[in-house]
């Protein structure tokens, strides 16, 4: 079955998780910018990071027939250094023209702190000022409630449009909070931590399937680039129509994605 890969750091996967996520139906890539597994020592790193998003990385996806897009930030962790974190944000503008940027991401919370806040909204203007969709990291464990909760009080202060901001990594615990006031929410699929398949098929169960998505996120740690796929082969197993499945991991992420004109597949 095809689907669509919404969020997966592929600069730190290899060609063969590539060419596997082709074979198992991956039709599109969308990477938002993160924490590189290390922090960058200069505003210059992350120009080159940018640089490597938006031109190296979808000629890389090219050679195996997928498509390739991404978002644009200073992630929460390294914006902690809110000086850093404005000079990061100011380079911004120069990559928004390029072809495959979606939008602003994944901005959010990783402590909760005052500068990590402030830095969020200053991202959230940004977006606003170039009409662009929003995606959101939301803290863990026990940072993630209250997290995700400063989230949405900050987004509904800023007067932004819901339907156009994704907040993901959500749980039992944060997904109500985020689907009742009108965001998207998105389900990461890790082998350890945050939602097994089987946990985000209860999410689903419990808080329907309109505006949700399940990505892998693959990163620098413990993670499976074929998370989605499997996932659906466990939605099979548990009875579901090839019509729902096909709602949950590729028309759900098209229809939010597509709110940028630069998605296409
Ligand atoms: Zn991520």
């Amino acid at each position: 079955m095809n689907y669509i890969e919404p969020h997966a750091h592929m600069v730190s996967r290899t060609t063969a998780d590539y060419q596997a996520m082709a074979m198992a139906g991956c039709v599109a890539i969308c990477e938002p910018a993160f924490w590189a597994g290390f922090d960058r020592g200069s505003v210059e790193g992350f120009r080159d990071y940018y640089r490597q998003l938006t031109e190296y990385e979808p000629a890389r996806a090219k050679k195996f027939g997928i498509p390739h897009f991404t978002w644009l930030c200073i992630n929460p962790k390294e914006a902690e250094d809110a000086g850093f974190g404005r000079e990061v944000l100011s380079i911004i503008p120069d990559f928004l023209d390029a072809p495959t940027v979606l939008g602003i991401g994944e901005i959010g919370l990783n402590k909760n702190t005052k500068n990590e806040l402030a830095i969020f909204e200053e991202h959230v203007a940004l977006a606003v000022k170039h009409d662009l969709p929003i995606l959101i990291h939301t803290p863990h464990l026990e940072d993630k409630l209250k997290g995700t909760r400063l989230i949405v009080d900050s987004l509904k202060n800023a007067n932004v449009d819901p339907g156009r901001v994704i907040i993901d990594h959500v749980e039992e615990h944060t997904a109500g909070i985020v689907l009742d006031a009108g965001f998207w929410a998105g389900m990461t699929l890790y082998p350890e931590s945050k939602c097994t398949p089987g946990r985000a098929i209860d999410i689903l169960e419990t808080f329907g399937n309109e505006n949700i998505w399940m990505n892998s996120a693959c990163d620098w740690g413990i993670s499976d680039p074929l998370a989605v796929a499997k996932c659906s082969i466990e939605m099979k197993k548990r009875q579901y129509t090839p019509e729902l499945i096909q709602k949950v991991v590729f028309d759900n992420p098209k229809k939010f994605l597509s709110q940028s004109p630069n998605f296409r597949i």
